[in-house]
């Protein structure tokens, strides 16, 4: 199939490798990142889109997202799929899909789950909104860059079923870690901690599988001084668009909201930049109530 790629960050570079690693043909372009080996460089993304049959995008935000997809839509030949799998806004998402679809285009958004592992190992998980046509055109692009692509629904769907996904991954991320330090306090060992919750009614993914405390439970960013991993500032992006989305929609999400007010304080205040998201442990570790 003959590809574009448009964003080959951390993320976009690995995805279009393991296309190229499965004979598929990729035309990339980036304002910055470099080609991975086998991508053929264009001059814009306009360049790149023109003839292909499928365009990737993996960018950093909805406005960003906005003005690439005005730029190559009209590039586009008729009946391709435009398949953004970056992290946005629900609007952007449906925005864009909208504009290809007036344009004769197939249209998705298909944002992912596994982060930079899980791209460079081709086991993403895609969550999918669009067309059953245009999902059935790229499902095998899906089924090369990840483990599973799931079917959400219509335009945005993907997007809506991403941020309440890390929703929850950041509220239960906080329970996790604000619980440690509490047993801290109340003198229990971190081990037996793990050994009781993790087999009992508070497991959760955070504790069982990404335990924020080091040298407990599976090998985690915990064990390695909290380097990403998945940035705090990476789950505050999340948090806020999930706050959007809830503002917009008239969702009441109490809890969501005060993970994003945490994740804010954390990454803006103190310092969880460039930190793993995880490291709200150490964080409450410092902290007393008051
Ligand atoms: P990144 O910053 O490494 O990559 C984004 C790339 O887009 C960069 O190389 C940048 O140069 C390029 N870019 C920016 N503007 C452009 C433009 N106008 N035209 C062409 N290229 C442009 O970010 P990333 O970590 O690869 O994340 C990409 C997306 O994936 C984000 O939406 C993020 O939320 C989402 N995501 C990231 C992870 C993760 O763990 N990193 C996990 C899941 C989802």
């Amino acid at each position: 199939m003959k590809i574009a790629f448009i964003g080959l960050g951390n993320m976009g570079g690995p995805m279009a490798r393991n296309l190229v690693a499965a004979g598929h043909g990729v035309t990339g372009y980036d304002t910055a990142a470099p080609m991975p080996e086998g991508v053929a460089q264009a001059a814009s993304a306009a360049e790149a889109a023109a003839g292909a049959e499928v365009v990737l995008t993996m960018l950093p935000n909805g406005a960003i997202l906005r003005s690439v997809a005005a730029e190559v839509i009209p590039a586009m030949q008729p009946g391709a799929v435009f398949c953004d799998c970056s992290t946005v806004d629900v609007e952007s998402a449906r925005a864009v899909a909208d504009q290809a679809e007036a344009a004769g285009l197939g249209a998705l958004d298909a944002p992912v789950s596994g982060g930079i592992g899980g791209a460079a190992a081709g086991t993403l998980t895609f969550m999918v909104g669009g067309s059953d046509a245009a999902f059935a055109t790229v499902k095998p692009l899906f089924d090369i860059m990840g483990q599973k692509a799931v079917h959400c629904g219509a335009s945005g769907a993907g997007q809506a079923a991403k941020i309440c996904n890390n929703m929850i991954l950041g509220v239960t991320m906080i329970a996790t870690c604000e619980a440690f330090a509490l047993a801290d306090k109340l003198g229990l060992d971190r081990q037996k901690m793990f050994d009781v919750v993790s087999t009992s009614s508070g497991y959760s993914w955070t504790m069982n599988a990404y335990c924020p405390a080091p040298g407990v439970g599976p090998t985690s960013p915990a064990d390695n001084g909290y380097k990403p991993g998945f940035a705090a500032e990476l789950m505050l992006k999340d948090l806020r668009l999930s706050q959007q989305a809830a503002e917009a929609a008239d969702a009441d999400t109490p809890m969501g909201q005060l993970a994003a007010q945490l994740y804010r304080q954390f990454v803006e205040g103190e310092d969880g930049k460039g930190r793993d998201f995880s490291a709200m442990l150490p964080r409450f570790e410092a902290r007393g109530r008051g």
